[in-house]
């Protein structure tokens, strides 16, 4: 059963092949098998699962079905959950229980879906491989003796929807964290259009680049996920009411004389890509150029220049998210001498390096002597990569670029802060426009891994931005459950 994908699983449900108890036992009993080696969930919740689970049975049985009915998803744990620990992997909040449900969290449970556990993170969503959790790294199954990362930060859900593990799950996106885990893991990872999920429940790492999303094994299921989790929330002042709904399988956008205009930015041809990532993105620009989409090449100038305006932005963001965390409302508290002493103390035990240094970072760039030349500026370079993507959709319908420069590296790697930023060069412009973007697979390179192609559209495109990702999911044609343990 967990061989299923998300649309055939509810299919099944629907026609009574299965039931959504017996759906569940499956995952648990994976979880139960495989969910420690792997890492990828921090808190599970199998009594919370079966009884939703029977509850899901129900309502099909009374004819009532929701949207999702029965599916069995993991949550990453950046989404408070009432009455389920919320840690952001953080020490400071590994003994939070939320009183509260998050928006989209909540959406979950009104499209009828199971809640497996919540996943695996890098700390408050700093980071790229999932290393800086404070519950260890989640691991990529396709590889388990190489140890390699399932990405991050949102890698604990990649690892276990890679694994079988759930169903689906749900990441967030600040500069990547959906998109980059889900190409080295060969799934499919949305971000949408900022605004289009609530962030509202959501713990905050830079608000004006936080984006809810979801992870899933092939585009018509993240289609159906996005269904589910999008739509205006007054919670939260950034949300729009422009939503979003559809049923699989998608439209095709190709195909029978349909025209589409397909962009390739410039300035990343200059940019040094694995030689397995250059032919496979070669490979799948000669399939939509066949099925009749025309390649253009178009330029955002300021593209480069986006690592340095997000790590500006996104620290600075952060460094007043995170000044909440002083051991008097919620979260760790470690006493101290007197007041000063106590925040000192609970904020030096509760966070760690990573999230210190973008702290520092934060503050550094804000002080009254960097504002003017960083923040300014970089807010500047932001506005003028966000008119620079408008421009182009004047040229193109769609821009495509790759998601990483290559294949999912070992957990043991030693990279420099700055090294692992750097990793994040396709992925921080999107955010910085606020445009939608998806991770699709493209192909597997020679080592036997996954590398991903973004699909990128104007903002509210995201509808389309899936319909060519499945024109090229088809193309790419990959198996995405990897033998080692989805045993095939
Ligand atoms: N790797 C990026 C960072 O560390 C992106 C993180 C994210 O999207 N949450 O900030």
């Amino acid at each position: 059963m967990i061989n299923l994908t998300l649309t055939e699983s509810l299919q099944k449900l629907n026609n009574r092949e299965i039931s959504t108890v017996e759906l569940t036992r499956a995952y648990l009993d994976r979880i139960e098998k495989y969910g420690a080696d792997l890492n990828c969930y921090i808190t599970t919740t199998p009594e919370r699962a079966m009884a939703d689970a029977a509850a899901s049975d129900a309502r099909r049985a009374a004819g009532d079905a929701k949207f999702l009915d029965g599916a069995p998803i993991a949550m990453k744990d950046l989404f408070a959950t009432r009455g389920i620990r919320t840690t952001a992997a953080s020490r400071m909040l590994e003994n939070f229980v939320p009183e509260y449900e998050s928006t989209v969290s909540q959406k979950f449970i009104d499209a009828g879906t199971v809640l497996l556990g919540k996943a695996n993170l890098d700390e408050f969503a700093m980071g790229t491989f999932s290393k800086t959790s404070y519950f260890g790294a989640p691991i990529n199954p396709w590889q388990l003796d190489k140890q390699l990362t399932a990405g991050g930060s949102s890698g604990g859900s990649t690892s276990a929807v890679a694994s079988g593990l759930a169903i689906a799950a749900t990441g967030t996106d600040t500069g990547g964290s959906i998109r980059f885990p889900a190409a080295i893991t060969g799934l499919v990872g949305m971000k949408p259009t900022y605004g289009l999920c609530s962030r509202w429940g959501c713990v905050a790492f830079a608000s004006s680049l936080d984006t809810p999303g979801p992870i899933a094994r092939t585009v018509d299921d993240a289609a159906l996920m996005l269904s589910a989790m999008a739509g205006h929330d007054p919670k939260d002042s950034t949300s729009s009411t422009h939503g979003f709904s559809c049923n699989a399988p998608l439209d095709p956008v190709l195909g029978n004389g349909k025209k589409l205009r397909i962009g390739i930015i410039k300035e990343f041809n200059d940019v040094k890509i694995s030689d397995d990532m250059k032919s496979l993105f070669d490979a799948r620009i000669r399939d939509l150029k066949s099925m009749g989409a025309e390649i253009v090449e178009v330029s955002i100038p300021n593209i480069l220049d986006a690592l340095a305006a997000y790590y500006i932005i996104a620290p600075a963001e952060a460094s007043s998210n995170l000044a909440r965390y002083d051991g008097m409302r919620y979260g760790l508290r470690v006493e101290g001498r007197d007041i000063y002493d106590t925040f000192k103390k609970t904020r030096a035990a509760g966070f760690g390096d990573e999230v210190q240094r973008r702290m520092i970072i934060g503050t550094a760039v804000l002080s009254s002597e960097s504002y003017d030349v960083y923040f300014m500026q970089a807010a500047r370079v932001r506005r003028m990569i966000a008119d620079s993507f408008n421009a182009a959709f004047e040229q193109c319908d769609l821009i495509i670029c790759p998601s990483s420069a290559g294949t999912a590296m070992p957990l043991a790697s030693d990279l420099t802060p700055l090294e692992y930023y750097a990793l994040d060069l396709f992925t921080v412009a999107m955010n910085l426009a606020g445009i939608p973007a998806c991770s699709v697979p493209a192909g597997l390179a020679q080592n036997g891994l996954p590398l991903g192609i973004q699909v990128v559209g104007a903002r509210f495109d995201d509808m389309r931005v899936l319909q060519l990702a499945k024109h090229i999911e088809t193309a790419a044609a990959i198996d995405n459950r990897p033998t080692t343990i989805m045993g095939k």
